[in-house]
């Protein structure tokens, strides 16, 4: 299979095979499967790959506690609206694979 690296889709295709990672991993509760999110996802980063909303799912929601590979749920005071993730999470996702902050579990 051919890749286009300009196609408009490619951003979302990068994440969307990390995101299936994590759904493996946390299936499993596999570290080392974790470990790697973090390697390709901040290579990834570094060569200018942007975030997007699913990038939250590779970790637990700081709002509403969903765990790794789970979508969000709505809370009290923090509405999804048609989001899969809490902004929050997605935030935090791209802090920590960014080296902003510092790994939350199960990244870390
Ligand atoms: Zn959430």
């Amino acid at each position: 299979m051919r890749i286009e690296l300009d196609q408009p889709d490619a951003r979302e295709l990068f994440w969307e095979g990390l995101r299936d990672v994590a759904y493996a991993a946390a299936r499993h509760q596999d570290q080392a499967l974790f470990q790697a999110i973090v390697k390709i996802g901040r290579a990834g980063m570094a060569q200018g790959i942007e975030v997007v909303s699913s990038n939250g799912l590779f970790l637990q929601c700081p709002i509403c506690a969903a765990l790794p590979g789970q979508h969000c749920i709505n809370v009290p005071s923090h509405p999804l609206g048609d989001r899969a993730c809490h902004p929050e999470r997605v935030e935090l996702a791209a802090k920590a694979l960014s080296g902003e902050a510092p790994l939350p579990p199960p990244l870390r």
